[in-house]
């Protein structure tokens, strides 16, 4: 099989800048808050932070440390079967410097944490309880694991104040245990997705799929039709790209169309929105998204 060595043009990004964009940064120095957008070099840093306002400017925080139990074949994530235990202080401090920051969405994610009881289900409600306590206005999404399928964690999240609840299926069923760790599962998740749905009146349910892992045009109809059975409402598809050569190799470079008529086809099959393209991460302008089609 040939390898590919080039990135196709469309996945080259300028460097970021604007107004909105520095602003948020000089805000960030100081509040000791970790964002994904910087610590993985997202190349959507200006499109999320730089928004078309500061109150839907979107950042993603990530909680309970940078180890995770986990080994997932895409993900460059450090891993360990015993992380150091979780900062007691982080759902205070993480809350009280949103609030100083004022951003309008915020994603909060964190590693998986197989080796707690709970997962990290309590630390993970409180901060978002805090959150709410102390910016009200501030729209909160989680990004969270499986829970290793134990749904009274899912819906101790679910109904912690947040306003979105997201967990990625990462790709489909077919693929699924040679991508994910192999503690994660395709129909666990759905579990999870569904659990999150049920737990709370109006939430909004959410989901991403990495393409480019090998996966057949069929198979991603298949996942579609069986996230839209547990009434996930938001899709989002983007380009799988190598952290490093230890990781699973590309198989293919979707084109930006094919990326679109995804967004289509989801639409088609019900879902309330849908972000697709090669750059596109769960989180990719979520603030904007969720004012545009849910707000209104
Ligand atoms: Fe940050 Fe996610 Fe946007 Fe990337 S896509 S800049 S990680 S919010
Ligand atoms: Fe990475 Fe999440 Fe898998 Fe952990 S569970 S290895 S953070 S994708």
């Amino acid at each position: 099989k040939k390898q590919i060595t080039r990135l196709p043009e469309w996945l080259k990004t300028p460097v970021p800048v604007g107004e909105n964009f520095k602003k948020i940064k000089n805000d960030l120095r100081g509040l000791n808050l970790h964002t994904v957008c910087e610590e993985a070099r997202c190349p959507n840093i200006s499109d999320c932070w730089g928004g078309s306002s500061k109150s839907a400017a979107t950042a993603t925080i990530m909680l309970m440390g940078d180890t995770c139990t986990r080994g997932c074949r895409f993900c460059s994530v450090k891993t360990s079967k015993a992380p150091p235990p979780l900062d007691p202080h982080e759902p205070e401090h993480t809350a009280e410097a949103l609030s100083r920051w004022g951003l309008g969405y915020v994603v909060l994610t964190s590693v998986d944490r197989d080796d707690l009881v709970d997962g990290g289900a309590r630390h993970f409600a409180e901060t978002i309880r805090k959150i709410k306590q102390k910016a009200p206005t501030m729209l909160v999404e989680a990004l969270t694991g499986d829970y290793a399928g134990d749904l009274e964690m899912v819906k101790m999240v679910a109904t912690s104040g947040l306003d979105v609840y997201a967990h990625n299926i990462e790709t489909v069923e077919a693929l699924t245990p040679f991508v994910r760790d192999r503690r994660a599962k395709f129909r666990q998740s759905l579990a999870v997705l569904k659990a999150a749905k049920e737990a709370k009146e109006g939430l909004i349910t959410k989901t991403s799929i990495m393409l480019g892992l090998g996966e057949k045009e069929e198979q991603i109809y298949d996942a579609l039709r069986e996230l839209r059975k547990v009434d996930v409402d938001v899709v989002t598809f983007g380009q799988y790209m190598r952290p490093t050569k230890r990781h699973m190799k590309v198989e293919e470079y979707i084109t930006p169309a094919a990326f679109e008529l995804w967004r289509q086809r989801a639409l088609d099959m019900g879902f309330l929105y849908c972000a697709s393209g090669p750059l596109v991460r769960s989180s990719y302008k979520a603030g904007e998204a969720f004012i545009e089609n849910v707000l209104k």
